[in-house]
């Protein structure tokens, strides 16, 4: 008998995704990651649970109206992760008509069930706080709701409720070798121990490295698969409002500047072809001024290269036969041959129901139960996402330490597991040695000990984005810290 009944290769959205559905429907799942969870592609996303106002404009109706069900599943088994957001398109003059514009976001709404999201709007921005930042020529914008997301969360909380219904994780071990029989054998470099096991099925979800993987450690064909490299710049903050912009840029592109953190904006996306190693994937300079000049066409405030303190990219692969972009899956099994899944690129907002379609498609092999996901909440996620301003407040009178954004950021993050983080501390040196303002020793050995963090940069930039203040001196004491946490302080 093999040693799981499902064996994943790849702890990236689509692949702790997998391990989610399958390990919920009574499968001994193991999911195995080269790296850290969420370390390439799926820290890299637009971070936008949306239906995608571009599928609209291609006449994806269905597209739009599920990936917008999607959302509203998010929004319920999520809420810490996931929020609603005011996402606003001043109109241009040189870009599509005002008209169109809002016949889009009728269409819009009207392929969703809101849930109690508002309905897109016409703002006058000469009087109104959005305009303060654009430059004059914007009279009216377009304002609609759809949701932001910390993606890199998204994939490790995931993780973690596979793991609490059973999955083994394993990051740090990476795959070399898989031999297809009746069942599949994987050898395994695990924090560099050689370990072989064995699984009736098997699932490809490497993201960029998919082919690659396919051809060399699997050994088996796939058809042609194209790498898309995917890049967003962070910058200081650019505005004050609590919203999205949508800028339309002159190749008809849209272009968003989300707020990220309290002191930075994030401005994306710019996709191409990608040739190479997708572990080195870095953000060429044409693509930093290419946004750069399309969010200065709207901004007051000019931004340059220099402006930018981080770039974010990943690298995923799309089939490269025409019109099969939206194929995100690929199965294979035979007589005498183990069952082969191959999953990769797709968006966050629907990388949920990807997997639930995915692990159906192994009933046929296995006795397993009905599809379960979008009824039960992420962990810390039980609560109903328009009260996440209580649960600020409630944190804050538990912790009376905390200020108002550290309760937020913690609320963002844990949700209601935080007293698993904070416990009963009464003050702040209670929870031990201090890296920066924010991160605490306590926050560190939860991480360590309960998601998987075994670096400074897991935490720094997946389990939290306090690296993009933490001065140098906290970062060393961080990486010293992490490499005995057990000691005091
Ligand atoms: C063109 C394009 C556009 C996109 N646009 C959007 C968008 O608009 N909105 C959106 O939400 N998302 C978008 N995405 C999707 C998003 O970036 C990711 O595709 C998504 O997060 C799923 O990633 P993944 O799990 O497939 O891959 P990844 O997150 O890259 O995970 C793959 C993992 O496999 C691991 N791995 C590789 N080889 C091995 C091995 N031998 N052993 C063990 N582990 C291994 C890697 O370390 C990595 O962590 C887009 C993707 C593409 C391609």
């Amino acid at each position: 008998m093999a040693d799981y009944d499902l064996a994943i290769i790849g702890g990236g959205l689509n692949g702790v995704s997998l391990a989610r559905d399958a390990a919920g429907r009574g499968l001994r799942v193991i999911l195995i990651e080269q790296g850290d969870l969420g370390g390439a592609a799926s820290s890299a996303t637009p971070r936008l649970i949306h239906g995608d106002l571009s599928v609209l404009e291609r006449r994806g109706f269905r597209r739009v109206r599920r990936a917008l069900a999607e959302r509203r599943t998010w929004l319920r088994i999520a809420p810490h992760l996931v929020r609603p957001m005011s996402f606003v398109i001043p109109a241009h003059a040189d870009e599509r008509p005002p008209w169109l514009l809002r016949a889009g976001l009728y269409v819009y709404d009207a392929l969703a069930n809101r849930g109690g999201l508002p309905a897109a709007t016409t703002l006058d921005i000469t009087h109104h706080p959005v305009g303060n930042a654009l430059k004059r020529p914007f009279g009216i914008a377009f304002e609609y709701a759809d949701c932001i997301v910390d993606d890199s969360r998204l994939v490790v909380l995931t993780a973690l409720d596979a793991a609490e219904r059973g999955a083994a994780i394993r990051t740090g071990a990476r795959c070399v070798r898989a031999d297809r029989t009746d069942i599949w054998r994987l050898a395994l470099i695990d924090r560099g121990h050689r370990r072989v096991i064995t699984a009736r099925a098997l699932a490809n979800a490497t993201g960029g490295w998919t082919s690659l993987v396919a051809e060399t450690v699997l050994r088996q064909p796939v058809p042609a698969m194209a790498a898309v490299q995917m890049s967003q710049i962070v910058v200081p903050k650019l505005f004050e409002s609590d919203n999205v912009y949508v800028f339309q840029n002159t190749d008809g592109r849209l272009i968003f500047a989300s707020p990220f953190q309290p002191d930075f904006t994030l401005i994306g996306t710019v996709t191409h072809g990608f040739t190479g190693d997708p572990a080195i994937v870095a953000m060429p300079s044409a693509d930093v001024s290419y946004l750069c000049e399309a969010v200065s066409r709207y901004f007051r405030e000019r931004v340059t290269p220099t402006d930018v303190v981080r770039t974010v990219s990943g690298v995923n692969l799309t089939l490269a036969a025409a019109g099969r972009r939206d194929l995100t899956m690929l199965f294979h099994a035979r007589r005498r041959k183990a069952p082969l899944l191959t999953i990769f690129g797709g968006d966050v907002t629907t990388s949920r129901l990807r997997a639930e379609r995915a692990v159906t498609r192994l009933t046929p092999f296995y006795p397993m139960s009905r599809p379960w996901t979008s009824g039960a909440t992420l962990p810390g996620g039980d609560f109903p996402w328009d009260r996440f301003e209580t649960e600020v407040d409630l944190a804050c009178h538990r912790w009376q330490f905390l200020s108002e954004p550290q309760a937020r950021r913690l609320v963002a993050a844990y949700g209601t597991r935080l007293p698993d983080v904070l416990g009963e501390a009464k003050t702040r040196e209670e929870l031990g040695q201090a890296f920066g303002p924010e991160l605490t020793g306590a926050e560190v050995r939860y991480l360590m000990a309960r998601e998987w963090a075994r670096f400074p940069e897991d935490i720094l930039w997946r389990r939290s984005k306090l690296g993009l203040t933490m001065p140098v001196a906290d970062r060393d004491a961080l990486a010293v810290f992490m490499a005995n946490p057990l000691r005091t302080g």
